[in-house]
């Protein structure tokens, strides 16, 4: 079986989803990519999580054919393609229909941001596509989706990390997340559906609340990002 480790990966950051109740039923999914294989590995389409084994996962190559696998992938595949495809220091993607995260995504609003939480893991507001035309709903939908967030993610990013902005809402569906792994990712979804839910109460308070300073948002961001940062331990002390 190939990529055992990432199979493990993949499915405990499915399990995260659902273990931080930012997935029901079947609304949502996780994969991780083996940038060196060129191969991702993504959880199978309508399995039962509790059922889910490493063996169900299913292992497809950059362009979406089956490579191992019995099961047919999430049918989101292509979105989570077009993203590794466009940005390859992305390793890992999570998608949920988490309630607040989606509540911003169905508003079409990006989610300012408010406060020093939102600035440690999201360097500015939280974009949201512009909503699909027929014609890209009508044909390749999942894909055009992927171009959707592609697009916005690189308006947004003016050139920084894809990671600076690990987040975009599509337009009348519900966040995509990714970061440099699975388990990465599955936790920016947990992060960004608590930032969302902070967000919506702030302005629920205060319907004028600004946006934090850029001092404030950049120092944030920088000591747990990037070449300066000094949040947390040093590796290997
Ligand atoms: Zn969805």
């Amino acid at each position: 079986m190939k990529l055992p480790s990432l199979r493990e990966e993949v499915l405990e950051a499915n399990l995260e989803l659902v273990r931080r109740g930012l997935v029901i039923d079947t609304f949502g999914n996780a994969s991780g990519i083996s940038r060196n294989e060129g191969l991702v590995v993504i959880k199978p389409s309508g399995v039962a999580y509790d059922r889910m084994r490493p063996a169900d996962m299913v292992i497809t190559d950059l362009e979406g054919r089956i490579i191992e696998g019995t099961l047919r992938p999430s049918s989101d595949l292509p979105t989570h393609l077009a993203l590794y495809r466009a940005f390859e220091q992305i390793g890992g993607v999570a998608h949920t229909h988490s309630r607040s995260a989606t509540a911003w995504a169905q508003a079409g609003r990006p989610i300012p941001c408010l406060g020093t939480t939102h600035a440690d893991y999201f360097h500015g507001p939280i974009p949201v596509t512009p909503s699909l035309r027929p014609a890209e709903i009508t044909t390749d939908y999942e894909l055009n989706t992927g171009h959707a967030i592609v697009r916005t993610l690189k308006g947004a990013l003016a050139g920084k990390d894809p990671l600076a902005m690990p987040a975009v809402l599509v337009a009348g569906h519900a966040p995509f997340c990714w970061g440099s792994s699975a388990a990465r990712a599955a936790h920016i979804a947990w992060i960004l559906e608590e930032v969302a839910q902070m967000a919506y109460a702030s302005l629920v308070i205060n319907s004028n609340a600004a946006p934090l300073a850029d001092e404030l948002r950049d120092k944030h961001f920088q000591r747990k990002h990037g070449p300066a940062a000094y949040y947390g331990q040093k590796a290997g002390s």
